[in-house]
């Protein structure tokens, strides 16, 4: 089993001698869905993997196999990683939010000529019972919430919390997996907790909150909808951010189009 050190940026259980010749398979994880390609994927004899995590969290969940930890140091870095370790395929797996390591995944394999396959799991859609206020992003978020005021459930990553620091008149409560550490908002309950939650968690903390709005990435998946349903359950609107625009190249919404396409690039080995 490989080792893990999120100060480290090195690779811990590293790959040896005997596996150098089988193609090796960079994985951008940081996401539930880059952890079952990589389970997935651990017993195959004809392929290795090494996931990479960004290092934003301090005890992260360990996808199987090798782990590297910590950014590459832009493009640059990242293709440097790819010849250095003799990367044949990159699956960014990483979460529908993050567009910086796309972006440079993108570029970084256009310059070496290596594939790069784009995993992005569908977006939530919006059903007859929900009551959603789409938005751009986070900004358009803040203002609309302080504008109607009221009591805001904020579940959101720790990184666009800073948008919400122009909130004078509204309550939130926030939740995160750590501290939060720069800029927030006026009014504010910090509760600090690792999902996934189910229903009748986050049916709770809506009411104890007395909670009357939620603000959400449509980030997609299972792990972190259940406060979306609670909110439906409880007719509480939601104000959904949309999506940014994460790759130029096509892209594919499961973990079996990626196993498919790695199983090509095996083949052709
Ligand atoms: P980002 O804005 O796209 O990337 C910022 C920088 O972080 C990148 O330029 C890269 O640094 C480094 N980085 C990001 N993902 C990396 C990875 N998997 N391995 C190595 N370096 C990585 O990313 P983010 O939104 O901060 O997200 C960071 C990580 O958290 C991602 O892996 C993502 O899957 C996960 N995550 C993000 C969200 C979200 O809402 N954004 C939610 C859940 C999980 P260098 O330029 O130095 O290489």
């Amino acid at each position: 089993m490989a080792d893990l050190n999120p100060t480290s940026g090195e690779i811990e259980g590293a790959l040896d001698r005997s596996q150098n010749l089988l193609p090796r398979i960079l994985i951008l994880g940081g996401t539930g869905e880059g952890i079952e390609l990589a389970t997935r994927l651990a017993n195959r004899k004809d392929l290795r993997t090494i996931s990479s995590l960004a290092g934003r969290v301090r005890e992260p969940k360990r996808p199987e196999g090798v782990v590297r930890v910590g950014g590459f140091g832009g493009v640059d870095g990242l293709a440097s990683y790819l010849v250095k370790e003799n990367i044949r395929m990159v699956v960014d797996a990483t979460h529908p939010f993050a567009v910086q390591i796309s972006r440079n995944a993108e570029l970084a394999c256009g310059r070496l000529g290596l594939p790069l396959i784009g995993f992005i799991r569908p977006p939530w859609v919006q059903t007859k019972a929900d009551l959603w206020h789409e938005v751009a992003d986070f900004r358009e978020a803040a203002t609309l919430v302080d504008r109607q005021k009221g009591r805001v459930f904020l579940s959101i990553g720790r990184q666009e919390l800073g948008s919400f620091a122009v909130c004078h008149g509204t309550w939130f409560l926030i939740r995160a997996i750590e501290e939060p550490t720069g800029p927030l908002p006026d009014l504010h309950k910090t509760i600090l907790r690792r999902g996934p939650f189910n229903l009748d968690e986050e049916l709770q903390l809506l009411r104890d909150h007395s909670i009357d709005r939620v603000i959400s990435k449509n980030s997609g998946g299972s792990a972190t909808y259940t406060k979306i349903e609670a909110a439906q359950l409880l007719g509480i609107p939601v104000v959904m951010v949309k999506r940014p625009v994460k790759h130029a190249i096509v892209t594919v919404e499961t973990l079996e189009e990626v196993i498919l396409e790695i199983n090509r690039l095996v083949r052709s080995n």
